[in-house]
């Protein structure tokens, strides 16, 4: 089997995957934060590193993938400074911080489940905080030291500071002066004492204070706990590799009472993976621009989402994404291609993918996707597949299975009528069209065309226009 290979930002260089327990992959990636909505970007994140595990599980590993909660402790700037996000929003509605957390928490995997995302490992940062106090109590002589707003970690107490950012200056990424008496720049906290006189919903009693965990922590332990040290890759946005990432590893290196990255312990993870921003030119994507670019929104305007889905992979993971309609509608005209070409098959058994005549697309499809998941090539090796003529449907079927459970776009279940959604502000219910296109039929099998002509008008009148000849097979639109 060809090897696989991925993109380490730790080494900046392609390296072959190599686990650390034998036939298993142990991913970690640094979820939400659920003080409000997720955007697409955010969710382009969780499609990127389902595919990968994905990939991991079709090369045969046992796959372990934790996506974490942030409920607690995320300032409304990375770099240590601001308000604390859940607090805010809590105050903002009139809701406790708990309540926030679990709202949007649920919103989030409705999301995950509608973009496929296979992860059903969700640890929320609040059921951590004994094992973060207890890391700090570890960490804390050695790496650490007391202001009045709570304990900082010293990040020139381990070797190699901020090596996965490569960018790191003498300024570091946070302001000195914005926290009083912080002895380098890019320290950060590892605890937050509430202010005197004030109080927050979520604290807790710990050796330094009475207060909550600082952000970075969370995920150090919550990996710790659910992969042991070091597990196979730790994934985020590539705004984590500048300046979360660099303080998990930080804190990695200060537990494992080593220093040097070069063993993979030290870091906590043996490959640390990043995706590309999803961009947007009008800045919609901002949750604090009102109305912003979530997933529910394209489903609003009737797109499925397995088209979002699918937009992400023609894209590579490392690549900026430049989001528009045009290419999400685009997305939507493919899987409708990929889909109707499935439905030509008819329904029947799944046979085995082995055969020779598709040996050249999953040779191409193996090669595509062990290439740090160049799933654009992948779709391509697919679509060939499913262009190949005089096959048995069963076999077809069977490649398509194959490659599909990479790919995660349901393409052995989807129809396309599922595909076609109804926008939520259209006038007319799908049950009324179906019905009225079914008694149009009807009249034309009968050759009334009068009839056929005034059902036409009817819901031409509603704003539904029939497609007679579509070579999509779509039946009506949307005018
Ligand atoms: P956050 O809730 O801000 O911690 O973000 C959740 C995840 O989404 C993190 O892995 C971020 O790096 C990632 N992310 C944020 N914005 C984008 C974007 N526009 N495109 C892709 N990933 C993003
Ligand atoms: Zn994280």
């Amino acid at each position: 089997m060809t090897d696989l290979k991925l993109f380490n930002s730790l080494t900046r260089s392609l390296e072959t995957f190599e686990p650390v327990h034998p036939g298993e992959a142990r991913v970690y990636s640094c979820g939400p934060t659920v003080y409000n909505y997720q955007h697409i970007g955010n969710m382009r994140a969780y499609v990127f590193a389902d595919t990968l595990g994905r990939v991991l599980q079709w090369k045969g590993y046992k796959l372990t993938h934790v996506i974490n909660i942030t409920d607690v402790g995320h300032l409304t700037s990375d770099a240590d400074e601001g308000e604390d996000k859940m607090e805010r929003m809590a105050a903002r509605e009139g809701k406790s911080a708990w309540d926030i957390a679990k709202f949007y928490q649920q919103d989030f995997e409705r999301d995950l489940a509608r973009l496929n995302v296979q992860s059903k490992q969700h640890p929320r940062a609040t059921e951590y905080v004994e094992a973060m106090i207890a890391w700090g109590e570890r960490i804390a002589e050695k790496h650490c030291y007391e202001l009045d707003s709570g304990l900082y970690f010293d990040v020139s107490t381990v070797d190699d500071y901020g090596r996965l950012a490569r960018a790191v200056t003498d300024e570091g990424e946070g302001r000195i002066d914005t926290v009083e008496g912080k002895r380098n720049a890019a320290d950060f906290a590892i605890w937050r004492k509430t202010p005197a006189g004030e109080t927050r919903q979520m604290e807790w009693d710990s050796p330094w204070g009475r207060g909550a965990p600082g952000w970075h922590l969370e995920c150090s332990v919550m990996g710790e706990a659910l992969l042991g040290f070091p597990f196979d890759i730790h994934t985020g946005g590539i705004d984590h590799r500048e300046i979360h990432h660099p303080n998990e590893i930080a804190q990695n290196q200060a537990w494992c009472c080593t220093n040097g990255l070069d063993d993979a312990r030290n870091s906590g993870a043996k490959i640390w993976m990043h995706n590309n921003f999803l961009v947007e030119r009008s800045g919609k994507m901002s949750k604090s621009a009102g109305e912003f670019l979530r997933l529910q929104l394209l489903v609003d305007k009737g797109y499925h989402p397995l088209a979002y889905r699918l937009m992400c992979l023609q894209a590579h993971y490392r690549s900026e994404l430049e989001f528009s309609w045009e290419g999400l509608e685009a997305a939507l005209t493919r899987l409708k291609r990929m889909v109707m070409a499935v439905e030509r098959l008819g329904e029947g058994d799944i046979g085995d993918a082995d055969h020779p005549k598709f040996a050249p697309m999953r040779d191409k499809f193996a090669a595509a996707v062990s290439d740090d998941l160049n799933t654009a090539v992948a779709l391509v090796a697919l679509e060939e597949a499913l262009a190949v003529k005089k096959v048995d449907g069963a076999v077809k079927r069977g490649v398509i299975a194959d490659m599909d459970a990479v790919l995660g776009l349901d393409l052995l279940s989807v129809s396309r009528a599922d595909l076609r959604i109804r926008p939520a502000s259209a006038a007319i219910e799908e049950s009324e069209i179906e019905d009225a296109l079914a008694r149009r039929k009807a009249a034309r099998a009968e050759k009334d065309f009068a009839t056929s002509d005034a059902i036409r008008d009817e819901l031409a009148a509603k704003g539904v226009e029939v497609m007679d000849g579509d070579p999509l097979g779509w039946e009506w639109k949307l005018a």
